[in-house]
């Protein structure tokens, strides 16, 4: 179970990108977060994958305080951000190191598998196709075998076709192995594809709230 109480952030300058948000997330649920720009999603995302602290409030994981990067959440970003002097397979064990390299060199076959890129390990990064780069970036956030997977508009630099094809396969991967599941998102059809709860976040002077908060059927 992740949750988050009265979880705010003013950055130094002074800017107050959350106030006051409380969610509770069950285990395994797939949950889209939509709102517009500027309403606090991104900085909501790296308070829960500890890479920002929160200012006041809390995120508890399984009932442990998270703040700092924790190896149970996966992040995926818009942009794959790969280090262009590694292969993919080295991109994707990059975090890895402190596992044998059997060890690693198994982790990260099984998630280029994961993503259809079995095989593709040696390839360098500007070989790839952006959909391609994206789905190394999603291997990289799967190889630690994440409870929590965090993604951050990660298909709208992609076009509508690709962008679809990958769309599936998340919905795929993650009935596979049920990982909580928290996608941000400024697209509402995509929300409806991935997520079985949709939140519409508003900002509201002096805190940010959640207007809707649904839950969908699966057909
Ligand atoms: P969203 O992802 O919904 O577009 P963000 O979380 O990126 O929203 O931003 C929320 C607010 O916080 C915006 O006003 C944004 O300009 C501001 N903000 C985001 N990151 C920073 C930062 N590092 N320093 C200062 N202000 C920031
Ligand atoms: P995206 O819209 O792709 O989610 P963000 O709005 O979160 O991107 O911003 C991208 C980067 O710029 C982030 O590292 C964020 O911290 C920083 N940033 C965003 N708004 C501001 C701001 N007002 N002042 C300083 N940094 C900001």
């Amino acid at each position: 179970m992740l949750e988050l109480h009265h979880l705010s952030k003013t950055y130094a300058n002074g800017t107050a990108a959350l106030r006051q948000f409380n969610l509770s997330i069950q285990p395994g649920e797939a949950v889209a977060i939509v709102g517009g720009s500027g309403c606090g999603k991104s900085t909501l995302l790296r308070l829960i994958s500890g890479l920002e602290q929160a200012s006041s409030g809390s995120v508890v994981l399984n009932g442990e305080t998270i703040s700092a990067p924790h190896p149970e959440v996966g992040l995926v970003f818009q942009e794959p951000r790969l280090l262009p002097w590694l292969s993919v397979a080295d991109n994707i064990g990059f975090g890895l190191d402190q596992l044998p390299k059997a060890e690693r060199q198994t982790r990260v076959q099984e998630a280029l598998a994961r993503v259809g890129l079995a095989g593709q390990g040696n390839k360098w990064p500007r070989e790839l196709s952006g959909g391609m780069a994206q789905r190394v970036a999603l291997a990289r956030a799967l190889v630690s075998r994440p409870g929590v997977l965090l993604l951050d508009e990660p298909f709208s630099a992609l076009d509508a076709l690709t962008r679809s094809d990958l769309q599936d396969h998340l919905v795929e991967l993650w009935q596979g192995s049920r990982p909580t599941l928290i996608l941000v998102t400024h697209d509402i059809e995509e929300a409806l594809v991935i997520a079985d709860r949709v939140i519409v976040l508003r900002p509201k002077p002096g805190r940010l709230e959640a207007v809707i908060d649904i839950s969908l059927s699966r057909p």
